[in-house]
């Protein structure tokens, strides 16, 4: 239990607490609660210094709150840092024990040098150092286990992080960065025919001031999705940012490209979606693209910045089209 205040004590201090949140503007939410009743309880030092330190300057906003809240009451730190303390303890005393042994071995130096054992005297102690010896290298056996643990904890945690960083979150498509590392790992022969394309949702804008952000993201989802079920191998698209998506297609020729757009393009066209709410149908949404090819030598900038003119050219012509640039 982390309050042990009587009755009277927490009902004193929760009014001090509450007093302290209104002077400071701050909404009587649990968070801002908790930081303020262990500051006036005086239970939370580390707490008290930081808020004291921010209180000096100006009354603390909700963000800030938030992150005192985070760093000094918040038991949930991250899975990571709780492994990287594990694997520090670990450490620690794997120092420790090897100093035990080391301890053992000089005393027992110490005491041939001097030679002023007995026999008998010198036979035991070095049974009682070999034992230290022994003792010390099942600890360390023990430990180092433990420590691979931890580390393997660590990696697969290292892992899922890197692969959340390259991921979006939305639609479940790599991310910009995904793509970088997508790029970077191309084999060079890959260069020989390789297309780039860029989708864009036509007037997403509307669609979202129409029916809501909650809707707009769930049609963001639903499309993340259908890029994988329907691009061929080896394509991959990518989200970008917004309600846009490039698409990477090796092996393709521009003709071949255009053609994989063209079939998508109408996919999406051909895409019946309800409001589960409402029941009622939502208008057809259309996307638009543009297609250029990509050479070896060129920069994926440069290739981007012509998919985006083409893309410019299939708006300007009317939506829910495929326009391209050659190379
Ligand atoms: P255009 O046909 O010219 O592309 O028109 P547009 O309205 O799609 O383009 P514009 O660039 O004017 O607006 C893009 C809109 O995309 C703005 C925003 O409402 C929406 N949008 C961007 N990212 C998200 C998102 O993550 N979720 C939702 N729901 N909407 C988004
Ligand atoms: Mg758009
Ligand atoms: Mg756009």
């Amino acid at each position: 239990m982390r309050y042990h205040d009587s009755y009277l004590d927490a009902q004193t201090i929760a009014k001090a607490a509450l007093a302290f949140l209104d002077k400071h503007g701050l909404a009587h939410n649990p968070i801002h609660y908790a930081i303020a009743y262990q500051h006036i309880s005086e239970t939370n030092a580390q707490l008290s210094k930081a808020l004291s330190g921010i209180l000096d300057e100006h009354s603390p906003d909700p963000y800030e709150m938030e992150i005192l809240f985070d760093k000094y009451i918040s038991e949930n730190k991250p899975k990571s840092e709780k492994s990287i303390e594990n694997l520090n303890k670990c450490i620690e005393h794997l120092e420790t024990v090897n100093g035990e042994s080391g301890t053992a071995v000089d005393q027992l130096e110490h005491s041939i040098d001097q030679g002023t054992d007995t026999d008998s005297t010198l036979i035991s102690n070095i049974i009682s150092a070999a034992k230290t010896v022994r003792n010390a290298q099942e600890k360390v056996n023990k430990q180092l286990a433990e420590t691979r643990q931890q580390s393997d904890i660590l990696m697969k945690e290292l892992e899922t992080a890197r692969a959340l960083a390259i991921t979006d979150s939305l639609t479940k498509l790599k991310n910009r960065s995904g793509m970088d590392e997508y790029l970077a790992a191309l084999p060079d022969k890959s260069f020989k025919q390789f297309c780039v394309a860029i989708a864009d949702i036509d007037h997403f804008k509307q669609f979202n001031d129409e029916f809501g952000h909650l809707v707009g993201d769930l049609i963001l989802k639903r499309l993340g999705k259908l890029f994988v079920e329907e691009l061929p191998v080896p394509c991959q698209a990518f989200r970008f940012g917004g309600e846009e998506f490039v698409i990477l297609m090796p092996e393709c020729n521009l003709e071949q490209a255009i053609e994989v757009a063209e079939r998508f393009r109408i996919v999406v066209a051909h895409l019946r979606f309800k409001n589960a709410r409402t029941k009622k149908r939502l208008p057809p949404l259309t996307i638009s693209l543009g297609v250029t090819g990509w050479v070896k030598g060129d920069d994926i900038e440069h290739a981007l910045m012509r998919a985006d003119q083409a893309l410019y050219q299939a708006k300007d012509s009317g939506r829910n089209k495929v326009c391209s640039i050659k190379a």
